[in-house]
This record gives structure tokens, sequence and C-alpha cells, in this order.
């Protein structure tokens, strides 16, 4: 560090002295100084505030090696702290300090606002993209005669499950509090996403900001959660209620004999049932039982045989033996959820073979009938919560021997008296 003191023209010659000694550095360091100011103020009889003022007024020290940043102008420090805290390769003087925060502050301000800019730039290419998506949606709307049996269906299920008051809108899955729209939150997602793929529930671009992606090529990329999401139908009020009243006047026998899609979702239904049963059993157990392909083969092969309400009291049986065995000293919890499988196999073995009596359960009150099982079920074969009650092929063997009897359409009956003891008689049979 290479200094110099300055003096003011008129100062004293005791002034001088102060001020030298003040000043005086070993190899002119930046903290060596040869006297304290304790030392200095006995020296001279005079508070130590009064050396520093005497110092401040009649001269300074320019440190050679320190020039302003900006102007070049030389340092010049009027006390010891002002010294100490100076940082020589980053130095300011008060003039261009000053200027480089106003600038600094100018351009934060002008950075927060282009970001604000920029945001709102994507926000509105967002809404424009999803306007756009929305579009394309409503012209690749199938004409709503022309809908198939199965979203037709479908969407007669959402309308009672997840249907707003004004039937323009549907509730999120989240916010439903009446029917379920199915037995388990993944056949939900499966109907609402056929569905919104089949152009029949419309996006809504202003609630769908937070499921959308833009893409680097500036394409919209639209990932929604189906348990938050809420859609518009397709289709008028009018036309939903019409559907309502005739879809099962539009149902022949045929449709739903020769339709693989229907078996497949009732199939599927019936299996949801019985696994949504099977969740909650094991939940009050404190069990969770691996529910892969293995599980649900051994439902879906069953369920051609036995009615839900059958299965369930299989089930449940099966789910109080797991938690007995989970009671025994050395068995996890792990080994009693896994050994559900294995007592539902033997318990339905034990049906099969006639060592049990067939049984069915009552639905438990926490697992109500759900929209598409009543939609798909009652309102087709018009009997109560007969997907729980029967196996899908007692249902349509109930129909064929109606049909071949009065020659008539099943759907001409009503919920009729006949077509329960037509199926009760069968499954006694059995
Ligand atoms: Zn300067």
């Amino acid at each position: 560090m290479k200094t110099i003191i300055e003096y003011q023209p008129n100062i004293t010659d005791k002034n001088k002295n102060i001020s030298e000694k003040y000043w005086l550095r070993e190899n002119d360091n930046k903290t060596s100084y040869v006297f304290t100011c304790r030392s200095l103020s006995k020296e001279y009889e005079l508070k130590q505030s009064e050396i520093t003022n005497i110092v401040r007024e009649n001269a300074c020290i320019k440190v050679l090696d320190c020039q302003c940043l900006d102007c070049g102008v030389i340092n010049e420090c009027k006390t010891r702290f002002e010294l100490t805290n100076l940082d020589i390769s980053n130095w300011r003087c008060d003039k261009c300090l000053k200027a480089f925060n106003e600038r600094q502050e100018r351009e934060w301000r002008e950075y927060i606002l282009e970001q604000e800019r920029l945001e709102q730039e994507q926000h509105q290419a967002i809404i424009e993209g999803l306007k756009r998506y929305r579009a394309e949606q409503e012209d690749a709307t199938p004409p709503f005669g022309e809908l198939s049996l199965i979203d037709k269906l479908l969407l007669m299920a959402i309308v009672e499950s997840l249907g707003s008051d004004n039937l323009k809108t549907t509730l999120s899955l989240a916010d439903n509090l009446q029917r379920p729209l199915s037995p388990l939150y993944t056949m939900d997602e499966r109907v609402l996403k056929h569905l919104f793929e089949a152009n029949v529930l419309l996006l809504k671009p202003l609630d769908s900001l937070d499921y959308v992606d833009v893409t680097e090529s500036g394409e919209i990329d639209v990932d929604l959660d189906y348990s938050q999401a809420t859609f518009d139908f397709a289709y008028d009020a009018k036309d939903i209620t019409d559907l309502r009243v005739k879809i099962k006047d539009q149902i022949t026998i045929n449709d739903l004999i020769d339709n693989v899609a229907f078996r497949d979702w009732c199939e599927n239904i019936q299996l949801a049932e019985c696994l949504s049963y099977l969740i909650e059993r094991s939940r009050i157990n404190g069990l969770a039982p691996p529910l892969g392909d293995k599980m649900m083969s051994l439902l879906q092969a069953n369920l051609t045989t036995y009615s839900v309400a059958e299965l369930c009291r299989m089930i449940w049986m099966a789910v109080e033996s797991a938690s007995s065995y989970s009671n025994k000293p050395s068995i996890t919890n792990k080994h009693a959820s896994n050994s559900i499988y294995t007592i539902l196999q033997s318990n339905i073995d034990r049906v099969t073979n006639g060592t049990w009596k067939r049984k069915p359960f009552n639905r438990e009150v926490n697992l109500p009938e759900s929209a598409i099982a009543k939609v798909f079920f009652d309102d087709i074969f018009k009997i109560f919560d007969c997907g729980f009650k029967y196996t899908l092929d007692d249902l349509i063997a109930s129909l064929g021997i109606k049909r071949v009897s009065k020659e008539d359409s099943y759907l001409t009956l009503g919920r009729d008296q006949d077509v329960i003891k037509s199926l009760t008689l069968q499954l006694n049979v059995n």
C-alpha cells in the first residue's frame, strides 16, 4: 500500500504533529499503527474523540494505489476506520457509488419487468394453445347420434356421478361427494380418459393451466390430473337429458350379447368391486395384499361362476384368516398380507367342491354402488344392484329366456319380478 499524508495549508505545528503520529504506520501497512489513540490522548492531554476530530479537520491520507473504479480519482481516508475498511481493489468515490447504485437498481427493475413480460407472454401462449386444443376437440366431437353404445353408457355414468346441476360441466373426482363414478380410482381415471380422448368431455382452457407444459417448439402438452380436472360436456343439456330418457329403449339384447366392449366393461366393473372390497377389508385389518395380475386373474376367473356378493364373502373370510395369522409370533405383516391370495384360492376351492355352501354377502355401507355399475347393470338389466348380486352370464341368460318366451325386447319388461325369479332359479340350480 502506498500512502501520503496531506495537511491543510493553515495547520498548526501541534496539529500537524498529532496528525503525523496518528497516521504513522510500520512499512505503510494498513493497520500497523505506531501510536494508539489512547497513547496520543495521554501525550497531548486530549480526549480520544478530540484527537480524531483534529486529524479529520487538518489532514488526510491519500491511498495512491486505490483509485475509483469509474472516474479514477485517488482515495482519501480521514479516519483509521475508513482506511481499515477500505477495499483497495474495489472502491468507488461517493459520487460514482451513488450513480452505480442507481444504475444497478434501474437494471434490476428492468430485469423484473422483462421477466414479468415473458411470463405474461408465456401465460398468454398457454391460454391460446389451450383454446386451440379445445377448438380441435370440438371439431372432432362425434355427432351425438353416432356415439357408440359404450360411450353413451359411460357418459351417463359420468352425468350420474359427476354431472353439475346445469348439466354443462363435471365436478372433479376429488370434489365429488355423491355416488362414486366407479369402485376404484384407476377405473374412474380410465372412464374420464376414455371420454376425454373421444372428445365427449372437453378441456376447460382457463381451468387447465396447471396441466400444461409448453414444448421447445411452442406446442402445448396437456397432462391432466384426473382427480382434480373438470370438463365441459361436448353435448348440450337437452341431448344429455334425451339420452337418459331414451338410452334404455335404444339398446337391444344383441347390442349386449355381441358387444365385446360391453362385456369387457361389465367384467372390469365386477372385478373392480371385488378389488375395492379386498382393499377395504385389508385396510381395516392393517394388511396390504399384492394386487398384481395374479390376484386379478384369480378374481376374474371366478367372476364367471360366482357373483361379486359371493366372492366378497370368500374375500372377507380370507382377510380375517390372514389377520389371525398375522397375530402369530414370527409372522410379519408382509407374510400375512401375501397369504391372502393363497387363503382366498383355497376358500374358493372349498366352495367349488361343495365343502362350503355358496353364500352372498350384502354390500358394505361405505362401498356404495357406483354410477358405472348402476348404468351398466341396473339400468340395462332392470334389477337393483344386479352387478353385485349376479354374474354377467346369468344376467344375460335371463334376458335370453324372457326374449324367447315373449319374443319381445327385455327392455320393455321394466323391473320385472319374473326376471328376478328366473335369475334366482338359475342361481339355485347351480
Ligand atoms: Zn469516481
